[in-house]
């Protein structure tokens, strides 16, 4: 009755399950169940006809946030019932059913939280939450070997985890998928139906059935006395959940939340002075799992009908008001552009090209107008299986019904790839597949003088790091140039034979070598005089030193921010970095180091002046420090910064106008914050692209800001190299107090201290590591600003 398979495994090499059980008919017959499924949605290449009297497929999803403890142990009494031969009740949804149970999404996650847990509980554990057993310290066992949040990435699938489960997750396409959590030890548990706002893409069955599903589930709960919420907090909009991805992939996706995460352990008093324990939090969630099988079999063939009918909606192109998405080609974008396919690909999203004239919405001015389509341009119909997923992500607005959300209220594609892109209410016939163009390559020999490589993105960056560690000297030109016909933008790299003698004659085969696997174009150089521009002599072409880099973590620091900041360098760059716990400033060698990088994060040693002065005269004798959101106010606050947070309230005129605005009514006290703030949303910042800062961005780039804060502009000693002017508002929700304060201000500046400088960089530009247009930015503070 079980099948277990192995799908995967973790950054610290912990195997990947799932294990599938249904009854013996169901689980010989698994491939071709799976198959039939697959016609169902429209994706299987065979085009058979499908049969709809087939199991549904439910799959139950435990333990993404590793210390969430009770789900992993849920799921092992789930298999057990599923599999215990006098449970008849059981044998009998197994006929229609077959079950999916991945035990642990996040092992990693929750062995660093076990493992903790069982070193610091006594013979009994003690329920008093003050106890050590129930403070976890940094970073907890919630996040990946990154310090990655899982539940965040299923559409981007940065992390290994997410990649290997969503290739499982487009195999099989479940009807049904539920993501086990946990939270407040306080709040009872939460199951669906889930909170507003919805996202319009969510159809009629999927609203009712989740209402389904919650009775079934109230049943239970209300039989045992249990407590639980419906309708609050957990809504269904971001695309990157573990309920919302399912859901705008044909499912009924949910999540369930029991009290008790992370600071649960074997028991723990609530402040109704009850304990609670991992025995209670595991039989809530194992009484939930039975729940959604029992109901899923009694529906499963409403469940299967739904089901196809979803995909022939998708495939008809009945979903969205936009029927195709465009999103232009150009060399300059070759890597943004190559990112974004990676994306559509892991999604099994479909793409080709075409050729035409048509209408459209401008992502870059937000205006009609009209386009012309060539030839290697980027077409993405919404009449393909996957329609919905195609409208989520790539709406330039995304209706908001309540802006009381859980996440970030904005992530079309185009602006988080930086790309030019429209979206057109036509449908754009795609007469091909997308092809890359062949890189431009001008073979480099024995006698080439040098070569230039043009800065265009993260695979300009990756090729540079690669060639920087293995001891290639390099250099790069402030100015744009012109030499043997070719032209080169700022910041394009240069190799020189001079400096690189010990390589000997293998030095252009490496670099031919390394550019080859970037998958970017090098061309050789047969002078230093160049027809325009600067000479390579000259001192508007600078030297690159190989910087060693620092960042800083441990308690205090962000354990997300920290953790974007380690994966970039080790999985995306390949470039040494060391990670430093912020507590060891007092003995840190400092001068061993060129560049800080500070996630976002509380910095103690900011407080104390002589740790802070120390730090001030390591910028002037030529440090160089990166910092990211938090610690950007925090270094606003000292002495020495010309970058100044700007604090006027944003109380705007109609504010002054009633002079009844603070009678207040209680019951709306929780959507009080909203006209002074954002929950993440895209704005348009002008950029100076002649600043190392900027190089390899047009004259603008879109950014997610988080957060209110903006600076005011930079009146010397530095550069405003990102700035928000008037009316930047692009996609998202942004509280109309919050509306006059964001614009007219810094967003990303350096300051130059001595020999050294300051990177402000007060948005995150890793966000999650799918915010791929900020990665380039990252990367020239890395090489390039003060250099
Ligand atoms: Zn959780």
């Amino acid at each position: 009755m079980v099948k277990l398979e192995q799908y995967g495994e973790t950054n610290e090499y912990r195997p990947l399950y799932l294990a599938f059980v249904s009854n013996v008919e169901n689980i010989n017959n698994l491939e071709n169940i799976r198959l039939n499924n697959l016609r169902l949605a429209n994706i299987a290449a065979d085009r058979m006809a499908p049969t709809e009297s087939t199991p549904a497929i439910v799959w139950l999803s435990y333990n993404v946030h590793g210390n969430e403890t009770s789900s992993s142990e849920a799921a092992l009494l789930t298999l057990f019932a599923l599999v215990d031969p006098s449970n008849t009740q059981t044998k009998a949804w197994l006929k229609n059913t077959v079950v999916m149970i991945d035990p642990c999404v996040n092992p990693d996650g929750r062995d660093r939280y076990v493992n903790w847990f069982n070193s610091v509980v006594g013979t009994n554990y003690n329920p008093n939450l003050d106890a050590r057993e129930h403070r976890e310290p940094w970073p907890s066992g919630r996040s990946n070997h990154y310090n990655f949040d899982l539940n965040r990435d299923w559409a981007w699938q940065t992390q290994i985890e997410s990649q290997q489960r969503i290739i499982q997750y487009n195999k099989w396409m479940p009807q049904v998928h539920v993501d086990f959590h946990e939270q407040g030890i306080n709040q009872p548990y939460y199951f669906a139906p889930a909170a507003q706002p919805y996202h319009e893409a969510i159809t009629q069955w999927q609203r009712d059935f989740q209402v389904t599903i919650g009775k079934n589930h109230a049943r239970y709960f209300d039989k045992n006395g249990w407590l639980y919420f419906t309708r609050e907090i957990f809504d269904l909009f971001y695309p990157s959940y573990g309920d919302t991805y399912p859901v705008y992939n044909g499912a009924i996706g949910m999540t369930y939340e029991q009290g008790g995460g992370g600071s649960g352990g074997l028991g723990a008093n609530t402040d109704e002075g009850d304990t609670l324990t991992l025995y209670d939090r595991a039989i809530h969630h194992y009484t939930t799992s039975l729940s959604t099988i029992e109901i899923s079999a009694m529906n499963s063939s409403a469940l299967v009908k739904e089901f196809r009918k979803f995909f022939n909606s998708a495939v008809s192109g009945e979903i969205g008001e936009y029927k195709t998405y465009v999103v232009k080609n150009n060399i300059v974008d070759a890597q943004r552009i190559r990112a974004l396919l990676k994306l559509l690909d892991r999604n099994d999203i479909r793409y080709g090209t075409g050729s035409g004239n048509a209408r459209g919405f401008n992502y870059n001015n937000g205006r009609d107008e009209t386009f012309a389509v060539a030839n290697g341009d980027i077409i993405v119909s919404t009449a393909q299986p996957k329609a919905t997923m195609v409208k989520v992500l790539f709406e330039p607005r995304s209706k908001l019904v309540d802006s009381l959300t859980y996440d970030i209220t904005a992530w079309a594609l185009p602006y988080v790839y930086g790309l030019t892109a429209y979206a057109s209410k036509q449908s754009i016939g795609i007469t091909g597949a997308w092809k890359s163009a062949a890189v431009p390559n001008a073979p480099l020999n024995a006698d080439t003088y040098g070569c230039a490589l043009r800065w265009q993105g993260v695979s300009s960056a990756t090729a540079v790091a690669e060639l920087l560690t293995k001891g290639v000297k390099l250099r790069f030109s402030e100015e744009p140039f012109e030499v043997n016909g070719q032209s080169y933008p700022r910041g394009s790299v240069i190799v020189l034979k001079k400096g690189n003698e010990k390589f000997g004659n293998s030095l252009w085969t490496m670099v031919e070598k390394v550019c080859t696997e970037n998958i970017i174009g090098v061309s050789a150089v047969s002078t230093g005089m160049v027809d325009k521009g600067f000479d390579f002599g000259s001192s508007r072409v600078h030297y690159m030193k190989a910087r060693k880099i620092a960042v800083l973590t441990g308690e205090g620091i962000g354990s997300l921010s920290a953790g974007e900041v380690w994966h970039f360098f080790e999985k995306e760059l390949r470039y040494p970095v060391t990670l430093i716990n912020a507590s060891d400033f007092g003995r840190v060698k400092w001068n061993d180091i060129d560049v800080l990088i500070m996630p976002d994060g509380n910095y103690r040693f900011l407080n104390e002046k002589s740790s802070a002065d120390q730090f001030y005269q390591w910028i002037q004798n030529g440090g160089n420090v990166i910092a990211m959101e938090n610690a950007v106010v925090q270094l606003s606050k000292q002495p020495w910064s010309e970058v100044q947070l700007r604090k006027e309230d944003g109380k705007d005129s109609s504010d002054k106008k009633d002079p009844y605005i603070s009678l207040r009514s209680f019951e709306n006290r929780q959507k009080e914050g909203i006209p002074g703030n954002t929950p993440g949303s895209i704005l348009r910042v002008d950029t100076d692209n002649t600043h190392p800062l900027m190089y390899g961005y047009p004259s603008y780039y879109y950014t997610l800001k988080m957060d209110n804060n903006i600076y005011d502009f930079i009146k010397k000693n530095g550069w405003n190299a990102g700035v928000i002017k008037k009316d930047n508002q692009l996609s998202g929700f942004i509280g109309y107090k919050l509306k006059s304060k964001l614009q007219d201000g810094l967003v990303f500046g350096v300051q130059d201290i001595g020999r050294g400088s300051v990177t402000f960089l007060s948005d995150d530009v890793l966000f999650r590591s799918f915010w791929e247009n900020g990665k380039l930015m990252f990367c020239n503070a890395v090489f390039m600003v003060g250099q």
